[in-house]
Parts: C-alpha cells; structure tokens; sequence
C-alpha cells in the first residue's frame, strides 16, 4: 500500500546532533486509566525529532520492510504541490495539525484509493469529515498523545498573559529597566474566574493544573462532567458559552473546531465578555474570528490573547495576528513537544499495525468509520465540514 505523509519542513540548519535531554520521563498511564499507544515495535528514540520531513514519524524502515511504499513532503499547498500529485494513488494519508494537509472535498474526490486519514496529533478538523464520511473514507487520530501537552501550554499562556511576561522579557532584550513600564499591565491570577469552553482531556486537565492558583474555576460543555469532578474542582458549571464568558477574566478555548464551533468567537460574543478579560486559545484558530480578535485588543474589550493555532497553517506572513496588540501567540507547537511526538509516533505505529492486518483501531482513536462519525468523533465533533478557505494557506512565504 502506499502511505502518503506530510510532515513539516526540517529544522533551517539540519537535523540536530544532540538533544537538552538524554531521556525522556516514563509515563504509564493517561489521567483516565487509557493506555499510551501500544505498537508492537518502534524504530526511534523518544525525544528525537519525528515530526519533521526527515523525522519521518519513525516509519519508514517498519512499512518498507512490510512491503509497503512511504513518500514524505511537506510540500503541501497551492496548485501542482507534492502532496497533491501523491495523493491521487495513496491508500493512506498522514498529517499533523501543526502543518496541516487540508483534505478537502476536491482533493478526497480525486484520492481514488484514499482509505484512512490518519492524524498524527489530535483535531481532524483538516480533513473534511463530510466528505470523508460520504466517500467511505475512516478518520482517526491519536487520542490523547498531546493533550497534557498543551494544557502545559495553556497554564504558561495565562500565567504570561495575565502577568505581561512578553513585555517584560522584551525590555530585558532591548537593554531596559523601566520597571513602571514592566508592570502597568501586570497581575496576579490569583483570585480570579477562569473558565473553559469544553472540559475533555485538555480542557479539564486545564482546570486541575490552575486549581493550585486559588482560582475560582467554570466550564461550559455539551456533556457535563461526573458530580464528583465538579466537587473537586469547586467548579461551576455553565449552561452556555454567553453564561460563562460574562463571569470569566480568563476564558480558554479547548472544544475542537467543527461546524458547531466555528466562528463562535465573534464580535457578538467578545462583546458579552468582561470587559478587560483575556482569551487563551489552544483549540483551533478558526474557532475565533481574525478580525473581531484584533479588534477587541485594540478597543480594550480584551487585554491579551494568547494561543498557538491559527487558520489557515502556515499563517500568511500578514496575518494580523502577528501583528496585533497584547497578544502571546507561538507557532502551532504546544502539541509537538518532542515528548508528544514520541506518543504520537507510537500511536500512529499502533493504527497501522492494526489497519494492515485487519484489526481493530482502538475506539478513542476513532473520529469518522464505516461513512458514519465513531468513537471520539461522535462524542466529540458534528457532521460537515471546517476545511473551507484553507487554500490561504499557499499564500505563507517561506523565511
Ligand atoms: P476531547 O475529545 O477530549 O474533548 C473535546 C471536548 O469538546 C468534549 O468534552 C466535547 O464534549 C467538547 N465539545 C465539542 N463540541 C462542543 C461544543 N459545540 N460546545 C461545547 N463543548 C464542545 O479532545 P481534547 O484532547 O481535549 O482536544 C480538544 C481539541 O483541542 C482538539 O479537537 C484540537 O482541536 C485541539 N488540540 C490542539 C492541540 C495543539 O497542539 N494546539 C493539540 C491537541 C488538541
């Protein structure tokens, strides 16, 4: 079979010698008891860069020598790219949020023998689930490989934020000591209502790694958590997402992007925020509006804005969002640590060693099966389809 990969561009001066660290810490177990991916084998060294083109995801020596073709690029947008002559015969396509090969309507119409779209990370949004559903194509992602990771970052996000870290640590740079300067927008957490938009795996590992702040802690999601975790957490439940941002100073963003959510932070909606609040999102870009963000900085509605994921990705090189006031945005990397790569490696591997011979992929990693949403998929996304305006995406100019 041919497997088609898309991968980000290797590092600008090669593949690194040496790592910070010699070993990565062992994990045993996710939160809720899931196992971390159990492929029979791998062909890497944790804590190595997988994610890039040369990483490979560590698969190339386990489907060669199963007689299986693997191409890799990260050549993926505008007309006549790699990735898109590949495609046309590829039985299987990998991609990674961070670099995202947007699988849309057009291009699974012309992927004739496109069986399975395997996301090497969590959020399938690139992929047109619709279409994916409507052509008989299975969508699965690594379900949980990251997810701590980017409550880590969501926990630095507010805390740099709500503190003005960025500012500070650029007077540092520039050579400075104003310290009036350094702290004019500076405050403590403490004691303020922090709130989530959806408390799955990121979301309520969010609220436990903010508890210790004494903060007061809410959510809103379409499935309430057990009685007992919102006795754990003090945590208040809402009924709507207008509920919850008219409380909150900090409101972080952690459902996944489908129709329901996209768009869902627009200028009506920041204008039912408290005045002055922040938002940190590590969900997906689309699910905010560009320009109603950029607007709301600069008018004050918001005091800083905070994430690491955009639309389309790569962003445009002008997109407003590297330019707008207040803001802490990093490229999408919250979720490709090098520790994460290692899990979702090894997920990766696990699905398909259970897709080449004939078994079953784990029902968490499952988001569209058999035409129908599965798994995650169903509890987690809607039917149709994000992926529209991602051809912006060939607009990026490599620097
Ligand atoms: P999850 O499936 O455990 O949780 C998703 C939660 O969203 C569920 O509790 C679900 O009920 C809720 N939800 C869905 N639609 C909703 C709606 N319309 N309103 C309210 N709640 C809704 O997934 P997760 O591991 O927590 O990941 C969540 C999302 O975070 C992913 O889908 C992805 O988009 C994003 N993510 C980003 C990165 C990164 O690197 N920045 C990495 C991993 C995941």
């Amino acid at each position: 079979m041919k497997v088609l990969c898309i991968l980000y561009d290797d590092p600008k001066g090669g593949m690194p010698k040496n790592y910070p660290l010699s070993e990565l810490p062992k994990l045993d177990k996710y939160p809720d008891g899931q196992a971390l991916p159990t492929p029979k084998n791998i062909d890497y060294t944790p804590g190595e860069l997988l994610g890039c083109v040369s990483g490979e995801l560590g698969l190339r020596k386990f489907l060669e020598s199963n007689g299986h073709e693997l191409v890799v690029t990260s050549d993926k947008d505008g007309e006549n790219c790699t990735a898109d002559k590949e495609l046309v015969d590829a039985d299987v396509v990998i991609s990674q949020p961070f670099w995202p090969f947007y699988l849309t309507k057009e291009r699974i119409a012309n992927a004739k023998n496109l069986k399975m779209a395997v996301t090497a990370g969590i959020g399938s949004d690139h992929v047109d689930l619709q279409a994916a559903m409507d052509n008989g194509i299975d969508v699965v992602e690594v379900t949980y490989c990251n997810s701590r990771s980017v409550a880590e970052h969501i926990v630095m996000m507010i805390l740099s934020l709500v503190r003005d870290y960025h500012n500070q640590h650029r007077i540092v740079n520039e050579g400075g000591w104003n310290i009036a300067d350094a702290v004019q927008r500076s405050y403590d957490v403490e004691g303020m209502h922090i709130g989530t938009v959806a408390a799955g795996r990121i979301g309520l590992d969010a609220l436990r790694k903010m508890k210790p702040f004494d903060v007061h802690l809410h959510y809103f999601d379409r499935h309430r958590l057990p009685d007992s975790v919102e006795k754990e957490l003090n945590l208040t439940f809402h009924e709507s997402v207008e509920s919850l941002v008219a409380v909150c100073d900090v409101v972080t963003i952690n459902c996944p992007l489908h129709p329901e959510t996209e768009n869902l932070f627009d200028e009506v909606l920041i204008n039912k925020m408290k005045k002055g609040a922040y938002i940190v999102n590590t969900a997906r870009g689309k699910i905010c509006d560009r320009e109603a963000i950029a607007k709301a900085l600069e008018s004050g509605q918001l005091s800083g804005y905070a994430g690491d994921v955009w639309f389309p990705q790569p962003a445009p090189n002008d997109h407003i969002w590297r330019t707008m006031p207040h803001h802490g945005m990093t490229p999408h990397t919250s979720g490709t640590s090098l520790s994460a790569q290692a899990r979702y490696a090894a997920g990766v591997r696990e699905i398909l060693e259970c897709f080449f011979e004939g078994k079953p992929i784990r029902e968490e990693y499952t988001i569209v099966k058999d035409g129908n949403l599965a798994g995650t998929g169903a509890h987690s996304y809607s039917k149709g389809s994000a992926t529209s305006g991602s051809e912006e995406a060939a607009k990026y100019k490599k620097m």
